[in-house]
């Protein structure tokens, strides 16, 4: 795995603003504005193969910025049909191929819904399908890239913190996606004091050690939310996330890894939160 110095942070996806965009012009203008991670969307497919991959891996490294990518949404490990889940699991799989092979960090992917399901035997079920596709991974020799499930924004939605880190803690190169707003959404409101966010690093840290906190991989951006869950994403400023006491404990805590904006003007709130921090 790839070793991450500092606390890192930049963007999902290229930022809105980058000249002639493209993979290896958002990596230079990542650079430019001061930011040190990307998050590739894969969001339908995964439209890097390995030579290309490779070359965009090699900018990445020039440029000292951290890749990450973020596997397509057409994923669930709890689907019913056998095809489905292999469909899913080679999405992710190939996202992380994508991740090797350009030397990034980590892949985050949505592991799925729970149905009317049990969420135990969700739990297990998913778990089983992860493990298989890490030992697939590992089997052609791919052992450096972390696999994580993210904390989703929908109690319908197989996520919560309590399972990505179980599943941490139970499959071999697996760790968290934190999602800080799909957690405070999820929960209709909480995970926004200093007292929560302690909380949820305690958590990390008890279960996955000073290893967890740091290698963490967060989303962060403003939400909307209603009885059901997420709505949709909001800019920091416009929504009621308590940003200050978030960054607070996260410098408290001497956390380490990839920060990614998920703000819909992903590239101001990700330079907002990390001037925010350097000056804490
Ligand atoms: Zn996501």
């Amino acid at each position: 795995m790839l070793k991450i110095d500092k606390l890192r942070f930049g963007t999902a996806g290229m930022p809105l603003s980058t000249p002639s965009p493209n993979t290896e012009n958002a990596i230079k203008y990542v650079r430019q504005l001061n930011l040190d991670a990307l998050e590739l969307e894969f969001v339908r497919n995964v439209f890097l193969k390995e030579e290309k991959a490779k070359f965009i891996g090699e900018v990445a490294k020039k440029e000292d910025v951290v890749l990450t990518a973020h596997a397509p949404y057409y994923i669930n490990l709890n689907a019913k049909e056998e095809e489905k889940i292999k469909a899913s699991i080679k999405r992710i799989k190939d996202s992380v191929r994508a991740v090797h092979f350009a030397k990034g960090y980590s892949v985050v992917f949505h592991p799925g819904f729970y149905f009317k399901d049990d969420p135990k035997k969700v739990y297990e079920k998913i778990k089983s399908n992860i493990k298989i596709l890490v030992k697939e991974l590992q089997d052609e020799g791919i052992n450096d890239v972390w696999v994580r499930p993210e904390t989703m924004g929908k109690p319908t939605q197989f996520g919560s913190l309590n399972e990505v880190i179980n599943l941490s803690l139970e499959v071999e190169n697996v760790m968290p996606c934190v999602d800080f707003a799909h957690l405070h959404a999820r929960s209709i409101g909480k995970y926004n004091t200093k007292k929560e966010f302690e909380e949820i690093l305690n958590l990390i840290e008890k279960n996955l050690g000073r290893e967890g906190l740091n290698n963490m991989h967060v989303h962060f951006s403003g939400i909307n939310y209603g009885d059901k869950g997420e709505k949709n994403h909001l800019v920091l400023k416009e929504s009621d996330f308590n940003y200050e006491d978030w960054v607070k404990t996260i410098k408290e805590y001497k956390v380490k890894g990839v920060f990614i904006s998920e703000s819909p003007n992903i590239e101001e709130d990700a330079l907002f939160i990390k001037k925010l921090y350097e000056k804490m």
